[in-house]
């Protein structure tokens, strides 16, 4: 028999970080549209998911985009950031976030992050605050929020815009308001990890006409809705469009988002029941105003307890599990400045793991994830 053989070598199965949940609905109607949304339908998914999307996450528009970096880009672009400006944001970040401001040939300034929410510091935003800020850029990190009220009246008070990249917060809310609907424009990723997928796709929301329809513009290469002329651009802008049949994937999705929300947020609470006699860690912080989309369930380890992101990571190897590391801050990459005094950002990854999350994911896929995280603890 060759069992004995495949058990002499085996290893438990491979439990994946995060995959999509795609059912007979996205394949219906992403058939659908390859085969007949084209002509005169060409966009009827895309207009559908726009509106769907606006709907749930409660803004008065909504642009389709290739991906978030790209919503991200036009967004900046149609603010007017430009060479010489500068973008506060949060040291520690998914390098998609600040690559839009480089490309703009502005400058990211990167602050640290609090310790209690991972999120940008608000305080240390007021600081860095210059001339030459054009934009305080709030990042939703793993489905935890922003202190967005603090952000908000900094803002005001500077009279700088507020964006989201909320790429990482469906399904998080703050007093009642969806990420990415309270700042001048929000920006979300559909990559096949985050909870709503489209394979690659992203969304720029906005409540502000006037920002809508200069994204508008620059997502068409830049042809302004009212240019009748043919093959007429008003400006140089991009093309960051997404198909019809991405969308047709974003619809049923959409159908489905209240579901894929709701197993996310179960995924997390399970861990966090599992996880809470453990002395020495913590989870997403879910804090009373706050509903976390727990998007990326995250184990934080006090010092004292002596697990490193090393120690993590080669015992999740071990059990092919495949956690994450807690990003680097990006100020520790070869292309950026490096910015010491950012202790938390630099601190908190190496005494962090994402933990696995998926919708499909079982109650003893995630007994293995616990037992892991106790053998590491030293308490099993
Ligand atoms: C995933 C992610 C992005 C990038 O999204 P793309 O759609 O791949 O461009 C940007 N920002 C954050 C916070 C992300 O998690």
């Amino acid at each position: 028999m060759s069992g004995q053989i495949g058990a002499a070598s085996s290893k438990p199965p491979l439990i994946l970080y995060t995959k999509p949940s795609i059912t007979e609905l996205e394949t219906r109607y992403a058939a659908d549209a390859a085969a007949n949304g084209w002509g005169e339908r060409c966009y009827d998914y895309i207009n559908r998911f726009e509106a769907a999307f606006k709907d749930h996450v409660g803004t008065s528009f909504a642009i389709a985009t290739s991906s978030c970096t790209g919503a991200l880009h036009m967004g900046m672009a149609a603010l007017g950031i430009g060479p010489g400006d500068e973008v506060i944001l949060a040291d520690t970040n998914w390098i998609a976030s600040a690559a839009p401001i480089i490309h703009l040939g502005a400058r990211p300034v990167f602050v640290d992050i609090r310790p209690d929410s991972w999120c940008i510091d608000p305080d240390l935003v007021e600081a860095a605050i210059t001339p030459r800020t054009k934009a305080i850029l709030a990042v939703h990190l793993y489905g935890n929020l922003c202190d967005m009220e603090c952000l908000l009246a900094i803002g005001e008070a500077h009279s700088i815009p507020v964006i989201e990249d909320a790429a990482e917060a469906i399904g998080s809310e703050y007093f009642g308001r969806r990420a990415g609907s309270m700042g001048r424009f929000g920006a979300f990723s559909f990559h096949g990890t985050k909870t709503v997928t489209t394979g690659e796709g992203g969304m720029l929301v906005t409540n502000d006409p006037v920002l809508y329809e200069q994204v508008l513009t620059l997502s068409n290469h830049g042809r302004s809705r009212g240019q009748s002329k043919q093959f007429w651009p008003d400006i140089v802008g991009f093309k960051y469009k997404m198909s019809n049949i991405q969308a047709a994937l974003g619809c049923a999705q959409m159908e489905r988002i209240e579901s894929l929300i709701r197993r996310k947020r179960e995924i997390f609470y399970y861990y966090r029941g599992r996880l809470r006699d453990l002395r020495g860690v913590v989870m997403n912080p879910e804090p009373s105003n706050v509903v976390n989309g727990a998007w990326m369930p995250t184990v934080v380890f006090d010092k004292a307890a002596g697990v490193t992101r090393e120690k993590l990571c080669s015992a999740f190897a071990a059990e092919n599990i495949d956690a994450r590391a807690f990003f680097h801050p990006l100020s520790g990459l070869p292309m950026f400045e490096r910015v010491p005094k950012n202790r938390n950002a630099s601190d908190i990854p190496t005494r962090a793991i994402n933990l696995p999350s998926y919708h499909d994911m079982t109650d003893q896929e995630q007994d293995r994830v616990v037992k892991t995280i106790q053998k590491v603890m030293g308490r099993l």
